[in-house]
């Protein structure tokens, strides 16, 4: 069997250390390195996927370009890398369990026992190696969920007791060590009891990263390079950050880690693997540090534009509202950074706006832009609904994400079409005018299927209408392809529910310019107003907030910020 390479991080003491960025920072640190990395997460909890999570439970979800609906740290590996990856890329004990069981209904195991050792453990294996082999990765990343010690993820530490065997692994460890208050002193004991949970598996981590509140001093690095018998050398102390985008910048300065882990692949392959050996750059890293310098120089300083978004999934348990709209905030942060701006964000929560005299209060002067992400239900669909007509009304910059899409619509039938009472059939299914409503085609599905398989899912292409606001930001900032069709762009969706074709000619004929549609012309994909009625009124059915990156933002995050600091009232 061909032997590869995995680094596989597990965190201690406790979850929430940012093992998700601490991953996609070291996979970044390889990639400019010129290696093949593949990042892949393992989530032990029961769900097949996040699907059916709610964005307050879990944070929001992330859509792969495949359609699978994920937890957020596979955003960080596409936002880090600037890379897309597959659903496939996220592995839960649900999936894991759900394929074995089928496996076994079809008569797979011949008549074995199924056990979790060694048939759950080879099928993790195996679908491990056979991604890594898919993607040729000269190295995989595989950062596992939740804590070592914990029970669920018991499964998977004995897959890597096992992969020790055959592969060549290295383990990388990131733990808390814990400053009680009342004390005043770094306690290491903790990390050592969380560091016990792999020793029991016959797990010895290669590297170890120390999470802290506080500067961690050389004595308790030796006391716990004592007890994990790891060389100090490879001990590493991660203090918080203000900006997470520095942080492959921080870890590349422990050049012994790096070291590490790059004479590990290269012993494997005997030579320098093979992509990094033809693309091997020698100041890899100076570009990336260029960005972040400029970026933290842009967050410093006081050029700043204020922005409003308009959400409803605000705190509530483990989440609030910046992990439900992760993905949104970052993308503005990276239009801004493009624009030589940084954003002052305001919250507002739409179950707040009742009543068009709240308006005014929240939407002060200086808010230059109104954003409506992505949702689900008629929770806040009133407020956000007056948020729209105030920003087209007077001409505030707007961008409408998917159900943000949606209920522009719904706003501009009641107020500009007066179609009294229009709605989505997902919040009034008897409404005399379903101007968003689940098309015939998709009734069918969700007739079919179950819950949660029953959307519009993953990458689909939208066709263009040149000279529109739309068209011109995708084709400035290269993201314009053409095919025999016409002018194209690509996007990904999340969604049950469509414009309503029975009412596009109304539409077009009340002013609203669709300036993208499927193939087929059935589905609107994205709208807006006339440049001369209003400075920058558009949506997207779309989720383009999956596809921004640090230097390379969304064209519509970016023409957002852009229109927000050009406007002069
Ligand atoms: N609730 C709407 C639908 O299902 C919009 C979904 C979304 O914003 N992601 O179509």
């Amino acid at each position: 069997m061909q032997r590869h390479t995995f680094v596989f991080v597990i965190g201690g003491v406790i979850s929430g250390l940012g093992k998700g960025i601490f991953t996609a920072s070291l996979a970044k640190i390889f990639k400019l390195k010129g290696y093949n990395v593949l990042p892949i997460k393992i989530d032990p909890y029961l769900n097949v996927d996040a699907g059916t999570m709610r964005p307050t439970e879990h944070g929001e979800v992330w859509v792969t370009y495949d359609g699978g609906e994920i937890d957020q740290d596979l955003g960080n590996y596409e936002r880090f890398l600037h890379q897309k990856f597959s659903k496939n890329n996220n592995l839960t004990s649900g999936k894991i369990l759900w394929q074995i069981i089928q496996k076994e209904r079809q008569g797979k195991f011949l008549g074995k026992t199924v056990q979790y050792i060694p048939h759950v453990t080879d099928h993790i294996e195996e679908h491990l190696v056979k991604l890594s082999t898919k993607n040729k990765a000269d190295i995989t990343f595989v950062e596992i969920g939740g804590t070592a010690g914990d029970y669920e993820g018991s499964l998977f530490l004995h897959t890597i007791t096992r992969m020790q065997q055959r592969h060549n692994v290295i383990i990388i460890f990131m733990g808390y060590i814990l400053y009680p208050p009342h004390i005043k002193e770094l306690k290491t004991k903790p990390f050592q009891h969380s560091l016990n949970n792999l020793f029991e598996f016959g797990i010895r981590p290669d590297i170890l990263i120390l999470r802290s509140s506080h500067p961690i001093d050389e004595p308790r690095i030796q006391k716990i390079a004592q007890a994990s018998a790891v060389n100090p050398e490879f001990i590493v102390p991660l203090p918080d950050t203000r900006n997470i985008y520095e942080i492959p910048v921080t870890i590349a300065r422990h050049k012994k880690i790096i070291n590490l882990i790059q004479h590990r692949i290269d012993k494997l392959h005997r030579k320098p693997a093979i992509t990094a050996k033809n693309k091997r750059i020698s100041n890899y890293l100076q570009k990336y540090k260029t960005f972040v310098k400029k970026i933290t120089y842009i967050e410093n300083s006081s050029n700043s534009i204020t922005l409003a978004l308009v959400g409803k999934y605000f705190g509530s348990g483990k989440f609030t509202l910046t992990d439900s709209y992760i993905s949104v905030i970052e993308s503005l942060k990276y239009a801004a950074w493009a624009n030589n701006t940084k954003i002052l964000f305001k919250w507002i929560d739409s179950t707040k706006i009742t009543s068009k005299n709240d308006l005014t209060q929240f939407f002060t002067k200086e808010v230059k832009g109104i954003l409506v992400p992505g949702g689900f239900g008629a929770t806040g669909v009133n407020g956000k609904l007056l948020a729209i007509r105030h920003a087209r009304e007077n001409k505030i910059p707007y961008l409408g994400l998917c159900y943000g899409l949606q209920l522009a619509i719904i706003e501009y039938a009641r107020n500009v079409l007066h179609f009294k009472n229009a709605n989505t059939t997902e919040i009034d299914s008897n409404t005399p005018y379903p101007v968003i409503d689940i098309l015939p085609e998709q009734k069918q599905i969700l007739k079919k299927s179950r819950y949660g398989a029953s959307m519009r899912l993953g990458e689909y292409k939208a066709y263009l209408s040149s000279d529109t606001i739309v068209y011109n930001l995708y084709k400035a900032r290269q993201r314009l392809f053409k095919d025999s069709y016409g002018p194209y762009v690509v996007e990904r969706h999340r969604h049950r529910y469509e414009v309503n074709p029975k009412y596009h000619k109304q539409f077009i004929k009340a002013g609203l310019i669709f300036s993208g549609l499927s193939k087929d012309k059935r589905l609107v994909e994205f709208i807006e107003l006339p440049k001369q009625q209003h400075p920058f009124f558009v949506a997207t059915q779309a989720h383009p907030e999956f596809t921004s990156y640090p230097e390379d933002p969304n064209p519509l995050f970016w023409g957002f910020v852009k229109a927000g600091l050009t406007l002069w009232h």
